[in-house]
């Protein structure tokens, strides 16, 4: 925290997703390195429970209502951030949902639902906030794609095709912003225990699997997110850009025999 190199203090920090999980844990970090952190999500009640929980005496966040495949949202989100604060440092794109079934299952809606929020939605609150951040001529964009952008896990098919566009817009962000000194990063998280992903682990079958799979022998926490994005927001990174952090215990680095050799 006292070093300058990867200091976020006094950064004002949007972050979609923040009153649950990986996002949450992330507002949190950002609150507690002194940065002006602003949550947005869909539910009031637990945004604002959440706002209070991760505000300390002399650090606060606090929570804005936004549905980020609504454009009419986004738009009122970003308003009140720039009329409060004239700025926006960083945004820690977080929000995203998935609905696991086999994929001659999906109803098209089912499709829609997904691909709304974590593509479109993505893609609306990354436009709006790079408008901003290309008047201001500085920012770092983190997204947050998925292990399913290396390769998608059966059932999960719609979600895969969501994240990989998320990956995709990073480095076409990165690409074209990049002269505006404004930075377009994203972290892949691996197997994270959340209210996402808790039906999947409270299997023991998958458990052992997600164990025996992953290098580090064992799933993530949401706290295993707070090092990449806090490089990613602070000057540690400052000649990184349209690049993934793996963030996974090694899933993705390779793939395990089922014998001991
Ligand atoms: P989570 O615990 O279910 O939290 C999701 C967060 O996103 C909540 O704050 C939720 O709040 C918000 N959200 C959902 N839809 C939204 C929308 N349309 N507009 C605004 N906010 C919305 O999920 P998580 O596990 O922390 O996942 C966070 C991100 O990491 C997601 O993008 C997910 O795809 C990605 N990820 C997770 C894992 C994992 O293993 N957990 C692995 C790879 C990638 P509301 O419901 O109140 O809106």
């Amino acid at each position: 925290m006292s070093d300058k190199l990867f200091s976020v203090k006094d950064q004002v920090v949007l972050i979609t997703g923040g009153s649950r999980g990986i996002g949450k844990e992330l507002a949190s970090a950002f609150v507690d390195r002194n940065a002006h952190v602003i949550i947005a999500g869909r539910n009031k009640k637990t945004l604002e429970e959440t706002a209070t929980e991760i505000s300390t005496v002399s650090n606060s966040a606090y929570a804005e209502i936004c549905d980020v495949s609504k454009i009419e949202d986004v738009n009122a989100l970003i308003k009140s951030v720039m009329t409060q604060h004239g700025r926006i440092d960083t945004l820690v794109s977080v929000a995203g949902i998935n609905k696991r079934m086999k994929a001659e299952s999906y109803t098209t809606d089912e499709y829609d639902y997904i691909t709304d929020i974590n593509a479109k939605g993505a893609w609306i609150i990354a436009q709006a906030v790079g408008k901003k951040m290309i008047t201001q001529g500085s920012g770092s964009i983190i997204n947050v794609d998925s292990l399913n952008t290396y390769a998608p896990l059966r059932g999960t098919t719609p979600y895969a095709m969501s994240k990989a566009s998320v990956l995709m817009m990073t480095r076409g962000l990165a690409n074209e912003w990049g002269r505006h000194d404004i930075r377009v990063n994203s972290i892949a998280p691996g197997f994270i225990l959340t209210d996402l992903t808790k039906k999947v682990w409270s299997d023991e079958t998958m458990q052992a699997w997600g164990r025996t799979n992953t290098p580090l022998k064992r799933l993530g926490k949401v706290s295993d997110l707070v090092g990449a994005a806090i490089f990613l927001a602070s000057d540690a990174s400052q000649f990184m850009t349209g690049q993934t952090l793996r963030v996974d215990g090694g899933f993705t680095a390779g793939i395990n025999w089922p014998i001991e050799l």
